[in-house]
C-alpha cells in the first residue's frame, strides 16, 4: 500500500488575514462579546483557511489549524494536564483555558517563553509525578470533522508527546528528581487513545510535531523517542503517522525516526544544513514518505525554486515518496503580500507570505512529479523574480560595503576600563547607587493619538513635534521632580523599539499587513531588511538634544542593538547574518557618534534579544556570540572614555550568554532581576563580571506597586553581590506599558528605597 501525503504545508496562520481572531478575543476577555460569537470568528478562519489551502492545490491540507491561545497549550488540554488551580476554578473549559493562559486574581497563569529560536511564545505545560494524562478534549476530532463536512479531508497537527514533555516544567514542589519525560509512557498511552479515535473518525494522516529534536539532546531522550514511536506505531488502529521536524538538523533523532514504524518524516532543508548530505546514509526510509521542507516557512523570501528542485532530486529514490511541504508551519509569516498595497513594487516582488509560500510548494510538487513543463510558466516567473533581487542596485551599497572591509579589530575596542570609568565620574559627578530607567514612559493615549494623526495626515510634521516635545518636557520634570539621577526622554516618538529604527535606516522596508503572532492575541509587524544597511540621517540626535537642553542632569540617549534589530526583522539570506549585523552596527555607531557629539554624555545600546537569537545547537552558540559581541562593540566603539555606554538585557536565565555579557564591555548593564532575587548577579560574580550593573529592582511585568520596603530589601540582597560603587538601581524594564500613576509611586518608592541604603558619598 502506498501512503502518499503529496504537497502540504505543515501549518498556517491563525489569528486571522486582518487579525479577526485577536479583535475577538480581545472583545471576549473585556466581555464585550460572548463565547459562541468568539467562537463563531474562529471557526470562519479556520475553514476559510482549510478551503483556501485545497483551492490552491494542496494535496494535504493540515487540520487543527484553529487555536484560542497557543498549541502547546491546546495539547495541554486535549490530554488532561490542567493543573488543579484552574481545575478547581469551577469555569468554562473555554474560560479554563484562558485562565491557565492569563491568570486570574486567585491564580497565576503558566509561564510562557520562546517557542525555539522563534519570536512566537508558548505557554509552559507544568507537570507533577500526579498529573493524569488523558484524552480529555474532542476539539482535534471534532474539527476533523467539520472540516471533512466542508469537502476537505485534513490532516490534524499535534504538537508531539516527546516536544511536549521536554518544553514542560516541573510544578512548583514536585520531588527535585522529577522531570516531565519521567511521565512519557502515560503520555503516550494517551496519544494511543486520540489516534485511536482519529482512526474510527476516519483520519487518513495525523501530524506530530517533534522540534525538540533540532536541538541538542540527551541520549535518555533519544531513548525515549525511540520508544514512543514504536508504541504508536506498532498500534493496530490508527491514522498514518507523520512525524514533522522543523527549525535545524534532526542530528541523532534523523536516525531513530527513520527507522521507527511510522509512515513519514518531516524534514526542514532550509534550516536544516546538513540533513540533505545526510538522508542517503540513513536507513529506514525506502518505505517512507520523506516529507521535504523546501520552502521556508520562517522568512518571506520568493523560494529559487531551481535550487529547490535540485535539492529534492538528490532525494527522490531515497525514500518510497518525496513530498513537498514547508521548512516549518508558517504560523511564522504574514498571510499575503497581496494585501501591502504601499511596499515598493520591487521589494514586493521579490517575497512570498504564507499565500504565496502555498503556491511556491504547489508549483514544486509539480515540477518533481509532473515534470518542469508542467509548470515551466511559474518557474520562469520565479526564475525572473529571483535575478531581478540578486542584481537589484538598491541592494547593494558600495560605500557601506567598503566600510564593512576595512574594519579592524581595534573598530571594536574601547579604551581601558579604568581609565573609562575616571574619565566618566569626572564628567558625570554621580551619587553612589545612581538611579535611572530603561528608557521609555509610559505611552499615554495623546501620544499615540499623535502618531495616528501623523500617519493619517490629520496632522503636520511640525504639530506632531511639538506634541512630542510636549510630552518630553513632561518626562523630564517629572524624573527631575522624583529625583532620579540620570534621565531619559522616555521614548514617546517610538511605536516599537526595532519599527523606530527601521523606518529610519536605508536597506528595510515595512509592511501595512504583515502581522505575526507572537502570543496569545498579540501580534508583531517586522520590518523587512532587503539590502544593505546605512543611516541617512541622525534618528534620534535632535529628541536627545531637545531632552537634554530642558535639564543639568545627564540625559541618557537610547538605541536599539544591532542583534536585537535583526532579531525582530525579516533579514535577507543572501550573505552570513553576521555581515548584516555588522552594517547594522556601523548604522548605529554613527548615531552613537553623533549623540556624543551632540552633548549626550550616557548612551545606552539595548540588546533584549541577545539570548533570543542563541542557535539551538550548542556548536553553533560561539560563532553565534562571536559576532553578536562584535557587533555590539562595533556600535558603542569610537568614542571618548567619558562616554558611558549603557545596555539593557531583558532576561535573569542568561545560561549561555553570561560570558558574552562580560564581553560587550558596556559600562553599565541594567538587567531583569526583581523575579528572580537578584540571584543574576551571582552568575555574573561567577564569570568575573565587574562593570556597572543595575539588576532591576521593580517587576514592570505587573501592575503592582512595590513597597519601598521591598525594593530597600532587593537593594540589600543586591549589595550583598556588588560593591556599592558598581550597582545602579533601575526598574527591570521600560516602562511603556504601565500607567503614570503606578509608575510615578513605584518610582517614588524606588528613590526612597535607595536613599535608605545609599552610603554617604
Ligand atoms: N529602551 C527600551 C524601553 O525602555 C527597552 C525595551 C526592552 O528592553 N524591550 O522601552
Ligand atoms: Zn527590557
Amino acid at each position: 500500500m502506498t501512503s502518499t501525503i503529496g504537497s502540504t504545508v505543515l501549518g498556517y496562520p491563525r489569528i486571522g488575514p486582518n487579525r479577526e481572531l485577536k479583535r475577538a478575543l480581545e472583545n471576549y476577555w473585556k466581555s464585550r462579546i460572548g463565547e459562541p460569537e468568539l467562537r463563531e470568528v474562529a471557526r470562519t478562519l479556520r475553514t476559510d483557511a482549510w478551503r483556501s489551502l485545497r483551492d490552491a492545490g494542496l494535496d494535504s491540507v493540515p487540520g487543527n489549524t484553529s487555536s484560542y491561545y497557543d498549541q502547546v497549550l491546546d495539547a495541554a488540554v486535549t490530554f488532561g494536564a490542567v493543573p488543579p488551580r484552574f481545575a478547581e476554578l469551577g469555569l468554562s473549559p473555554l474560560d479554563t483555558y484562558f485562565a491557565m493562559a492569563r491568570g486570574v486574581e486567585s491564580a497565576p497563569p503558566l509561564e510562557m517563553t520562546k517557542w525555539f529560536d522563534t519570536n512566537y511564545h508558548y505557554i509552559v505545560p507544568e507537570i507533577g509525578p500526579e498529573t493524569a494524562f488523558r484524552l480529555s478534549d474532542q476539539t482535534v476530532v471534532d474539527q476533523y470533522h467539520e472540516a471533512a463536512e466542508l469537502g476537505v479531508k485534513t490532516r490534524p497537527v499535534v504538537v508531539g508527546p516527546l516536544t511536549f514533555l521536554l518544553l514542560s516544567k516541573p510544578r512548583d514542589g514536585a520531588p527535585a528528581s522529577f522531570r516531565p519525560l519521567d511521565k512519557v509512557d502515560e503520555l503516550v498511552s494517551a496519544y494511543a487513545e486520540l489516534l485511536g479515535e482519529l482512526h474510527r473518525a476516519g483520519v487518513e494522516w495525523v501530524q506530530l510535531d517533534e522540534p525538540a529534536f533540532a536541538a541538542d539532546r540527551s541520549q535518555a531522550d533519544l531513548d525515549a523517542l525511540r520508544t514512543a514511536y514504536r508504541r504508536l506505531g506498532e498500534l493496530a488502529q490508527r491514522p498514518k503517522i507523520l512525524v514533522a521536524s522543523y527549525f535545524g538538523d534532526l542530528g541523532d533523532a534523523l536516525g531513530v525516526l527513520a527507522s521507527s514504524p511510522v509512515e513519514a518524516l518531516g524534514v526542514d532543508l532550509v534550516a536544516g544544513q546538513r540533513t540533505v548530505d545526510e538522508l542517503p546514509s540513513v536507513s529506514g526510509l525506502r518505505d517512507k514518505t520523506l516529507v521535504a521542507g523546501l520552502v521556508d516557512g520562517r522568512n518571506i523570501w520568493r523560494t529559487d525554486l531551481d535550487g529547490a528542485l535540485a535539492k529534492a532530486a538528490t532525494l527522490l529514490g531515497l525514500a518510497g515518496e518525496v513530498a513537498v511541504s514547508t521548512s516549518c508551519s508558517l504560523l511564522h509569516v504574514p498571510y499575503d503580500v497581496e494585501a501591502e498595497t504601499d511596499i515598493d513594487p520591487q521589494v514586493k516582488s521579490w517575497l512570498a507570505f504564507a499565500a504565496q509560500k502555498v503556491d511556491e510548494v504547489v508549483v514544486l510538487d509539480r515540477a518533481l512529479h509532473q515534470g518542469r513543463d508542467s509548470v515551466s510558466e511559474q518557474l520562469e516567473d520565479g526564475r525572473r523574480r529571483i535575478a531581478d533581487r540578486a542584481n537589484a542596485e538598491r541592494v547593494r551599497n558600495d560605500r557601506v560595503q567598503a566600510r564593512l572591509t576595512a574594519l579592524k579589530p581595534e573598530h571594536a575596542q574601547r579604551g581601558d576600563y579604568a581609565k573609562r570609568l575616571a574619565a566618566q565620574r569626572k564628567s558625570l559627578r554621580l551619587p553612589p547607587l545612581p538611579t535611572t530607567t530603561i528608557g521609555s514612559f509610559p505611552q499615554t493615549t495623546d501620544v499615540r493619538k499623535a502618531r495616528a494623526a501623523l500617519r493619517s495626515g490629520s496632522i503636520d510634521q511640525a504639530t506632531y513635534k511639538q506634541r512630542m516635545r510636549d510630552e518630553i518636557e513632561r518626562v523630564i520634570r517629572l524624573q527631575e521632580d522624583l529625583g532620579l539621577d540620570v534621565l531619559v526622554h522616555g521614548e514617546p516618538e517610538r511605536n516599537d523599539m526595532v519599527q523606530y529604527f527601521s523606518e529610519h535606516l536605508d536597506g528595510f522596508v515595512s509592511t501595512h499587513n504583515g502581522w505575526v503572532q507572537s502570543y496569545g492575541s498579540r501580534c508583531v509587524r517586522p520590518p523587512i531588511l532587503f539590502g544593505d544597511v546605512s543611516r541617512p540621517e541622525p534618528i534620534t540626535v535632535d529628541w536627545a538634544k531637545y531632552a537634554q537642553r530642558l535639564t543639568e542632569k545627564p540625559v541618557k540617549g537610547m538605541l536599539t542593538g544591532p542583534v536585537t534589530i535583526l532579531a525582530w526583522s525579516f533579514v535577507r539570506d543572501d550573505q552570513p547574518l553576521g555581515d548584516t549585523a555588522r552594517q547594522v552596527a556601523l548604522a548605529i555607531r554613527d548615531e552613537v557618534k553623533d549623540l556624543e557629539n551632540a552633548g549626550i554624555r550616557v548612551i545606552q545600546v539595548d540588546e533584549p534579544a541577545l539570548r533570543e537569537l542563541l542557535p539551538l545547537r550548542s556548536a553553533a552558540h560561539q560563532d553565534y556570540l562571536d559576532w553578536a559581541v562584535e557587533s555590539f562593540r562595533l556600535a558603542t566603539s569610537g568614542i571618548a572614555e567619558s562616554t558611558q555606554i549603557h545596555t539593557h538585557l531583558c532576561y535573569s536565565e542568561f545560561g549561555d550568554v553570561i560570558n558574552a555579557i562580560v564581553a560587550l564591555d558596556a559600562d553599565v548593564t541594567s538587567i531583569e532581576a526583581a523575579r528572580s532575587r537578584m540571584e543574576v548577579l551571582d552568575d555574573l560574580n561567577a564569570v568575573g563580571f565587574a562593570r556597572g550593573v543595575g539588576p532591576g529592582v521593580y517587576d514592570i511585568h505587573s501592575p503592582r506597586v512595590p513597597e519601598a520596603g521591598e525594593v530597600t530589601d532587593l537593594l540589600k540582597a543586591a549589595l550583598a553581590a556588588v560593591p556599592a560603587e558598581r550597582l545602579w538601581v533601575n526598574p527591570d524594564c521600560g516602562l511603556k506599558t504601565r500607567g503614570y500613576a503606578e509608575v510615578e509611586t513605584a518610582l517614588k518608592n524606588v528613590i526612597s528605597a535607595t536613599e535608605a541604603v545609599r552610603p554617604a558619598s
